[in-house]
């Protein structure tokens, strides 16, 4: 027999047998559980099911061969330990049967406790608990409750409407005054819900509560709140949740128990200290429900010293252990503390930023460590301006913070109004139910947009974040009537016009004009705060793991910067060059006119005209920015869009031709205009006669802004600064364009510098698809590459991102077709893939080539570690995005051991 025996599979763990390292198999809670055990703290006994059997059951259907034994060995054990039998009529075990999956899901999956009640243990339980009858029926009645609930899916309202009346009938609130008669006939109206919707009596034998139970746990990982919650957070969606089953405790057996949750540091603000809340006499789920008011857990230290002590003690113990700030859940039965939960707490940004920088000062971790333990996005949301919220302010509702920032205004319900009152300079906030694409106008007018529906997948949260728009989503609170253009909350009514405050980051929504400080991070970066000599403890934190992260990374971090004030800024906050300085604005305002000129010129020598009154004004602008960015390399894009975004759009030409013909005014030019307009119309702008595909047709163009860039250069060089000019050539497809426009660039070029000493690399884009293909031919051309990702991704997936983001981005991300915006983060399969391509061709034609990115992307964490891997030389963002690129470049060049910082 022996021989034939398999080695069974191991689907259940004691938790002696489990550890802090086996979030994988075990689950947050059962693998912390585990190791609170091992250190010695007191944690009910019990045991966990594997997050294996779960993937099992949910891939056939039915429980795992071995399965059900093993819980039967495990709960023997268990029975033995306790002394006591599950659901023994005269003595019973209970047991709680928990959710917990390898990321915490707060609040979305299930739990079941006092596992093993039915009508016979319910006496036995009195009798354990001294003849204490209204404890054993409130048990009982709280088991059918969550069973009910959870496993059979009675709608949870009709237990409450049944507790509602019972109170009632008392005459009183609060349900500690319902005694054990009344809790008895609490029992007999749940289970005739119970039956009236399950068309079944209430289970009584208590293996079968357990198993239904176990099942009903595995099921809830495919809940659809899980589902939308795992997409919302990026969780994977085939991990599966562990089950834990812990012998219950009882904090509701008078007033020397209770139950309460702790945390090791305030995850608020960092500050070190005791933090929590304590409820006597009740079951853990009271605590979060807010059925009663629980008391601060100092507290705790007046109605039991000794848990208390103990308490603070394990707390301790467990921030040394862990290394970070811990949450905790516990219970006292009569006097006796157990631990029951505990992990690594989720923190607010600020409060992550000074932890890991006291945790560096007390010696627990080092600097790595406390890098990796803060990220990017955290850094961003310290960087928004916030509300002053010192005084009187309180939100009226709270909805998801879906696109951070703090915005005030004047509430309008409809597009066409958001975009008239910001016509005349008013803020506005587009207050809907939820928005769609024809919101898009009323959006962009808009200072914040606040919805009463939707996550942070709707439409409204995805639009809003890709414009950098503060948004509050799905504040449920909210009745917004459009028609009547008003909006009713906590019992107020908020017409159009009146002003409302929305807080982006906190989901907050206030009545008023909060006002607004600007953030002391950005007070540090802009050098305006000394981080030696202030004691704002966020303040030096942040400054200590930036230095640390600028020491670690291997990414250069440059700005896209169109102006000498960005270009000033950006440095400020660190920027070592520009990546992109787009030359198009330098073609608005008053210049318009002479483009105008260049556009309608018939001849070769009104083309030159146009031109040479043009390059003055360039130079002017280089200069400026050579001279802010002195010593430091700056790349400038030759003219990129489609000519006519200069010319006034059609309709209004036509409208004022035959304004002026009505009149009998001379309308020559605005008839030549309107031809051109006419003429030059295309069909995909986008696709159409842009970029280098301009400077190969209008002859004298690129030589004009070549020659400016040349002589702002040598001119700065001159006077005592040192120009780096790059100039970048967009849009190229073919290896061909660049050599032709080079050719022409290097005459100029050569011809202006002289023997000055100034040097002007020439480089390209990679933003076409085709370039990235063969970028090995195009390498030979070109000094540097600079990754478009913003075309690159546009023309990767074929969409443009103008028409896209407001038409569909919002039900793609719904369906999980993308995880995130692939404008807002780089898409590493596909368009990655381009860029990976094309960096390692580029180097390998031409060893050294030296490789950035110009895209959006370039600010964005995740897409910046990408760009780490690939081996790019830097990174180019926008100014506010410098501080969070250098960050999370710092991040990516540190390998840890860490633990996942989800
Ligand atoms: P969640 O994952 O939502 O926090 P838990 O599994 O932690 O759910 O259970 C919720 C609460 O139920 C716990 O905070 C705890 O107070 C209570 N609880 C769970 N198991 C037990 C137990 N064995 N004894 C007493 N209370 C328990
Ligand atoms: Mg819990
Ligand atoms: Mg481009």
């Amino acid at each position: 027999m022996a021989a034939q025996e398999t080695v069974e599979h191991k689907y259940v763990y004691d938790f002696a047998e489990g550890n802090k390292d086996l979030k994988d198999l075990l689950g947050g809670k059962g693998a912390n559980l585990a190791e609170m055990t091992n250190l010695g703290l007191p944690v009910p006994p019990g045991f966990t099911i594997t997050t294996e059997a779960c993937k099992a059951y949910l891939t056939t259907g039915r429980e795992p061969d071995g399965l059900a034994a093993q819980i039967e060995a495990h709960l023997e054990s268990l029975e033995r330990e306790m002394g006591r039998k599950l659901g023994d009529p005269q003595d019973p075990l209970l047991v709680s049967v928990r959710s917990g999956a390898k990321f915490s899901m707060p609040g979305m999956m299930e739990t079941v406790l006092n596992v093993g009640l039915n009508d016979r243990s319910v006496v036995g339980l009195s009798a354990q608990a001294g003849g204490n009858d209204r404890f054993a029926w409130d048990s009982y009645r709280r088991l059918i409750q969550m069973f009910g609930k959870t496993v059979c899916e009675v709608p949870g309202e009709e237990f409450e409407h049944a507790l509602d009346d019972a109170k009632r009938a008392k005459g009183t609130q609060n349900d500690l005054d319902l005694d054990a008669d009344d809790l008895r006939g609490l029992v007999d109206a749940y289970k005739k819900i119970f039956a009236k919707h399950t068309g079944r009596e209430f289970p009584q034998e208590p293996r079968e509560q357990l198993d239904l139970a176990i099942r009903a746990v595995f099921e809830s990982w495919n809940a659809e709140r899980a589902v939308v919650y795992r997409r919302q957070e990026r969780i994977p969606a085939d991990l599966g949740t562990a089950v834990n089953v812990v012998a219950m405790v009882f904090g509701n057996l008078g007033a020397d128990s209770g139950t309460g949750v702790a945390f090791t540091r305030d995850p608020g603000s960092g500050a070190q200290g005791i933090y929590g809340d304590y409820l006597a006499n009740a079951q853990g789920e009271d605590v979060v429900a807010g059925i009663r008011n629980t008391v601060p857990l100092q507290e705790l230290e007046q109605i039991d010293k000794k848990s208390y002590d103990e308490l603070l003690d394990y707390m301790a113990r467990l921030e040394e252990h862990y290394k970070d700030l811990c949450d905790i859940e516990f219970t006292i039965e009569r006097g006796k503390l157990w631990m029951l939960q505990t992990r690594v707490g989720k923190r607010t940004a600020a409060a992550a930023f000074v932890i890991a920088g006291q945790l560096v000062d007390e010696g627990l971790i080092d600097l790595d460590e406390a890098l990796h333990r803060v990220n990017g996005a955290q850094l961003a949301q310290l960087m928004f301006p916030r509300f002053r919220l010192d005084h009187e302010f309180q939100p009226v509702a709270k909805g998801i913070g879906a696109s951070p920032g703090a915005a005030s205004g004047k509430v309008v319900f409809t597009s066409a109004r958001a975009v008239e009152l910001a016509a005349e300079g008013e803020s506005v906030i587009l207050v809907r139910r939820e928005t769609n694409p024809d919101d898009l106008n009323g959006m962009i007018a808009a200072k914040g947009i606040l919805t009463s529906r939707g996550g942070k997948t709707s439409h409204a949260a995805v639009v809003a974040r890709g414009m950098g728009k503060t948004c509050v989503s799905g504040a449920d609170e909210l009745d917004v009537n459009v028609p009547a253009k008003r909006f009713t909350v906590a019992g107020q009514t908020v017409n159009e016009g009146d002003v409302v405050s929305i807080d982006g980051t906190t989901g907050k929504v206030y009545l008023g004009e909060v006002p607004v400080m600007p953030s002391e991070v950005v007070q540090y970066f802009e050098g305006s705060l000394d981080p030696e000599h202030i004691d704002n403890p966020l303040v030096r934190a942040v400054h200590r793991i930036m230095t640390h992260a600028d020491a670690k990374r291997r990414l250069l971090v440059r700005t896209n910067a169109d102006t000498g004030a960005d270009a000033a800024r950006a440095r400020r906050f660190g920027a070592q060059g520009i990546g992109l300085c787009r030359t198009e604005h330098m073609f608005l305002g008053d210049r318009r006119e002479l483009v105008e000129r260049l556009i309608l010129a018939s001849t070769d020598e009104e083309r030159q005209k146009a031109l040479a009154a043009l390059l003055p004004l360039q130079r002017q602008d280089f200069s400026e920015i050579f001279r802010e960015m002195d010593g430091l390399p700056v790349t400038v894009r030759l003219i990129d869009p489609p000519l006519h975004e200069f010319l006034p759009p059609l309709e209004q030409l036509a409208v004022n031709v035959a304004v002026a013909q009505e009149r009998g005014e001379d309308v020559a030019k605005e008839e030549a205009l309107l031809a051109a307009v006419r003429r030059m119309h295309e069909e995909n702008p986008m696709l159409g006669l842009r970029g280098v595909r301009l400077g190969l047709v209008i002859p004298g163009l690129f030589a004009m802004q070549v020659r400016a860039i040349a002589e702002a250069a040598v001119e700065v060089t001159r006077s005592g600064g040192t120009a780096c000019p790059e100039i970048m050539v967009p849009l190229v497809g073919a290896v061909q364009e660049l050599e032709t426009v080079r050719a022409e660039a290097e005459k100029i070029i050569a011809e202006v510098v002289g023997d000055s000493g100034v040097e002007v690399l020439i480089g390209t884009m990679i933003e076409v698809p085709r370039a990235a293909l063969t970028a090995g031919q195009i390498a030979e051309a070109a000094q540097f590459f600079s990754f478009g990702t913003n075309d690159l991704t546009q023309m990767g997936w074929g969409f443009s991102r103008d028409d896209v983001e407001g038409a569909f981005f919002w039900r793609y991300l719904e369906l999980g077709i993308f995880g995130i915006s692939p404008f807002e983060s780089i898409d590493r399969e596909g368009v990655g893939r381009l860029v990976r391509i094309a960096a390692e061709e580029g180097r390998a034609a031409r060893p050294g080539l030296k490789l950035g990115v110009c895209g959006e992307h370039g600010g964005d964490p995740d897409s910046v570690h990408f760009f780490h891997e690939v081996g790019l030389d830097y990174v180019s963002c926008s100014p506010f995005r410098v501080p969070v690129a250098r960050l999370e470049a710092g991040r990516a060049a540190i390998t840890t051991t860490g633990s996942d910082s989800r």
